[in-house]
């Protein structure tokens, strides 16, 4: 039983090592090589508290498996986007944002600003947002 348990999580940790982009730093904190404050985790995303936070609550949504943006999203990973939203949704309600509001973002490409090469969507909230965005 524990044999059993034990290659089902390797298993499952070498898929995840297999999509992994070495020189990715969202991969590291994902796989606890690098620190970030992390807020909430579960089998498909880890969300954690941006680096250079442009708001009183600044957390970053991502998922554990390797997507390098938006373009590079496949049909299969349609319902993994959905519990992104979801999961910022909980942790608006869990960082007292939800009421006041927030914004959701998830930059693509150079033109979109993108700059981490992970795909990620951000929520920022806690103060009113700047209006129309640029
Ligand atoms: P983007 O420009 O949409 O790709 O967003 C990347 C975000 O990742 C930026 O807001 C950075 O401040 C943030 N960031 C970069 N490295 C780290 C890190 N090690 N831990 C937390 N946030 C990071
Ligand atoms: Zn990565």
């Amino acid at each position: 039983m524990f044999k059993a348990l034990a290659f089902h999580w390797f298993a499952k940790f070498s898929a995840l090592k297999a999509t992994m982009t070495d020189s990715c730093i969202f991969c590291k904190v994902i796989n606890n090589e690098a620190k970030a404050t992390v807020v909430y985790r579960d089998e498909e995303v880890t969300a954690f508290r941006d680096l250079h936070p442009v708001g009183p609550v600044h957390i970053l949504i991502v998922p554990n498996k390797h997507i390098q943006s938006v373009n590079e999203m496949e049909e299969g990973d349609k319902s993994l986007v959905g519990h992104m939203v979801f999961t910022a949704k909980k942790i608006a309600a869990q960082e007292h944002i939800a009421e006041g509001g927030y914004r959701l973002i998830m930059n693509t490409g150079p033109n979109g600003g993108q700059t981490v090469f992970h795909m990620h969507l951000h929520l920022i909230g806690g103060d009113r947002m700047k209006h129309p965005m640029g």
